[in-house]
């Protein structure tokens, strides 16, 4: 029985890694899957993606968007509405990273972070509650990380923070959506080897580092994450809101040891 049978769906950043696997995750379950992309040279990476979903027998569609435009997320969610139908599950996975320490940190880089992964979701998550709060039915889920809740790197403060922002931000929203039938919940992965990365995990020992410093001595996977948005947005999941899943081997509920820190 598949757990998400004829549900429209929308995945930000749903063209490559962690939000590809969703994607993929949500149209396994019976989903029809909106897929949001950014980069115009990306397109047909998202059409390949809209190709795999159709295979299942679902539809699927492409559509491109800067989250942290008002006016694209508007356009965006307008798009979802005319070719699917209105959006039952909302997944904020779009995200980025860019690798600077604190004192290198323009503002550039700040205002593209908090525009991506935080005004992301507010932007993207208001419109669709819109949507939602007459139909009093709605999944929302925000794609996190361990760096809403620790420090993994010291080479992200910007990141960190944003990710934090956006931890408190899915609590807000599920105090206040809850009463419409909206359930907000966020999934916090640990390090996945997607193009976010590719770049330090071609370390050989950076990778050793990071796979012993996990408790379960591996790396986690795009399709487990996947894995935990369809759990989230299913049934099952109706009277869980406002938490933060995290799929991260147990790595941040694990004391720091000395080894964890080495820059990168
Ligand atoms: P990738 O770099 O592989 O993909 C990022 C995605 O975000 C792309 O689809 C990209 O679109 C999209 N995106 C970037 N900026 C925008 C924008 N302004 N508007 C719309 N879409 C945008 O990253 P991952 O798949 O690894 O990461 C997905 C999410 O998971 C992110 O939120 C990330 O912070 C989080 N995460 C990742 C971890 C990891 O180790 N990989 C660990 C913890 C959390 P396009 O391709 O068109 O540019």
């Amino acid at each position: 029985m598949k757990r998400l049978l004829n549900k429209i769906s929308l995945v930000t950043g749903g063209n490559r890694g962690i939000g590809e696997a969703i994607v993929m995750r949500l149209a396994e379950e019976g989903a029809d899957v909106a897929i949001n992309y950014y980069t115009d040279s990306l397109r047909e990476q998202a059409i390949a993606v809209q190709k795999k979903v159709e295979e299942l027998g679902r539809k699927a569609m492409v559509i491109k968007a800067d989250v942290g435009k008002k006016q694209d997320v508007e356009a965006m969610i307008i798009a979802v509405e005319e070719q699917l139908g209105e959006i039952e599950i909302l997944v904020n996975n779009a995200g980025i990273a860019p690798f600077e320490p604190f004192m290198q940190v323009t503002e550039e880089t700040w205002d593209r972070t908090f525009n991506t992964n935080v005004k992301g979701i507010f932007l993207t998550s208001q419109l669709a509650a819109k949507r939602m709060i007459p139909k009093r039915n709605g999944k929302i889920i925000n794609i996190l990380s361990t760096a809403s809740l620790m420090v993994t790197s010291p080479v992200i403060p910007h990141y960190q923070a944003s990710k934090a922002a956006g931890h408190m931000l899915t609590k807000g929203m599920a105090i206040e959506l809850g009463k419409y039938n909206i359930n907000v919940n966020a999934v916090g992965p640990s390090t996945i080897d997607t193009d976010m990365c590719t770049d330090f995990l071609a370390d050989p020992e950076i990778r050793r580092q990071e796979i012993e410093a996990n408790p379960m001595k591996r790396l986690g996977t795009a399709k487990q994450i996947g894995d935990a948005v369809v759990f989230l947005a299913s049934d099952e999941a109706e009277q869980i809101n406002g938490h933060l899943l995290m799929v991260d081997g147990g790595l941040t509920v694990k004391a720091a040891q000395p080894d964890d820190h080495l820059e990168h």
